[in-house]
């Protein structure tokens, strides 16, 4: 489908919203956009073409005075965005879950127009609905998430650190992370690890020289257990900053043992995640999840033997789900009761297994499945803190982590809404430098693959260095 804005640079976000519309095979129409602005009134006008027929939708809305020019931009691509909405409402006679919200961070956008002034927060249900179209249940549930990250602290000074393990015992077939399997990287683990122990070295230095100070630390993947104890404990011994938090995401319950447990304790880890996904065995095999309700009940277990804050992910749509079937992942999950839980909605993406399989995809399925995870977790006392979005996501849902007494993830609410620098190490980790004066981010990757990292570590280091100094 062709789109062209003439007035504002935005066809990639517009072609998001299409996309939510219809399939990315599909080819109704042609679009043009166009403004046009006379005294205090700016006309947004829509044509759809197909086949030498147009059609033509305008709207006429007043932009606010003394604009800058890129607060203007975003205004305008704002207003383009949620007259393409209605036009393509009105079209294809649908509506969507988040009216013409599109973007990974739908909380920091309402967050932002707070801090700007331009609504006062418990209005913003209101505004959402009425001029972004969100549902009430949406407009709600961001709301509530937003007055959960109270614990947000804008210092340009206090930084998060992120250590990657891109590591796993078997690849799911839903993932779209570059995680390797541990058969094909045997051979390199140790030489990975000797690298993030130089790169952890010269980051101890950094935060020293530039009087940093660390909040969290968050070792994720991948699988960080996949290494084994002595291999944790080789790695957790060069990182030890007094933090307010520290997780180590275990992930797949095939990987944890007690002598990794020990040892995550023993290094002041206070947060770990052990990732069921679904309590249903025969969906376990057919996503290609190697572990199994016994693996996950006992490394639980274990994790509340060493009085460890868990955090367990749940996603809504894998393949042959019925509600059914969801609904009792959610009861053994409520049963177990962890501090934490992350309730995904299946994504299809690129470099997924799935994208090539998705016909046992239930996606009608999937909207009620998410709306009862939020009424029920909610009913029983945990509270929605966090929300991403992801492209491709069915149905155009969120993925939402929810808490209970107290137990927020820092890290979590400081990656998604982009208010804290993170210092990101090893292969695939993305440093963020936040200047919360001048409401600007910048970022800095390291490379993408195990082999690339541990060949250019020392250019890795010094780019870092750079890029924080
Ligand atoms: S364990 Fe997680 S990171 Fe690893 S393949 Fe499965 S989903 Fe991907």
């Amino acid at each position: 489908m062709k789109i062209v804005c003439e007035n504002v640079d935005c066809e990639k976000d517009m072609q998001d919203l299409v996309n939510l519309f219809y399939d990315e095979n599909d080819n109704p129409f042609s679009i043009y956009h166009s403004f046009v602005t006379i005294g205090e009134t700016t006309t947004s006008k829509i044509e759809l073409q197909k086949d030498g027929e147009k059609k033509e939708y305008v709207k006429f809305f007043s932009l606010p005075q003394n604009l800058t020019t890129l607060r203007e931009k975003s205004v305008k691509k704002s207003a383009f965005k949620n007259h393409l909405y209605q036009v393509l409402s009105a079209v294809t006679k649908k509506s969507l879950p988040w009216g013409s919200l599109t973007g990974v961070r739908p909380c920091k956008f309402v967050r932002e127009m707070v801090e700007r002034g331009e609504v006062k927060e418990h209005l913003i249900p209101e505004l959402l609905m009425k001029e972004y179209f969100v549902d009430e249940d949406k407009a709600k549930l961001l709301y509530d998430i937003m007055r959960n990250q109270k614990c947000i602290i804008k210092n340009d000074k206090l930084v998060d650190l992120f250590i990657n393990i891109p590591i796993c015992p078997t690849r799911c077939n839903y993932c779209s992370f570059i995680s390797n399997e541990l058969c094909k990287v045997a051979d390199k683990v140790e030489i990975y690890l000797d690298c993030l122990l130089k790169e952890l070295r010269a980051v101890k230095k950094l935060i020293a020289d530039k009087s940093y100070v660390i909040r969290t630390i968050y070792i994720g993947g991948g699988t960080p257990t996949v290494l084994s104890a002595s291999q944790l404990e080789k790695l957790l011994s060069e990182i030890n900053y007094p933090v307010t938090e520290f997780t180590v995401e275990c992930g797949r319950a095939d990987t944890i043992t007690r002598e990794k447990l020990e040892v995550l304790k023993r290094y002041n880890v206070s947060r770990i995640s052990i990732n069921p996904q679904t309590f249903c065995e025969t969906t376990l095999k057919r996503i290609g999840r190697k572990q199994n309700n016994k693996q996950i009940f006992e490394a639980y277990m274990m994790a509340m033997e060493f009085d460890f804050v868990v955090n367990m992910d749940i996603i809504a749509g894998l393949p042959g789900e019925k509600f059914g079937i969801f609904k009792r992942t959610v009861s053994t999950l409520l049963e177990l009761s962890p501090q934490n839980i992350t309730v995904h909605t299946l994504t299809y993406k690129n470099g997924t297994y799935l994208k090539d399989d998705n016909s046992s995809v239930f996606e009608k399925e999937v909207p009620k499945m998410v709306n009862y995870a939020e009424k029920v977790l909610q009913e029983n006392g945990y509270k929605p803190y966090y929300i991403y979005r992801q492209k491709h996501q069915v149905s155009g849902l969120e993925n939402v982590g929810y808490y209970r007494d107290g137990n927020v993830c820092i890290f979590n609410i400081d990656s998604m809404e982009d208010v804290s620098s993170v210092i990101g190490i090893g292969a695939g980790a993305i440093s963020k430098r936040v200047f919360n004066l001048e409401n600007r981010i910048e970022r800095e990757p390291n490379c993408k693959f195990i082999g690339d990292y541990i060949d250019r570590v020392d250019e890795m280091i010094a780019k870092k260095v750079k890029f924080f100094s």
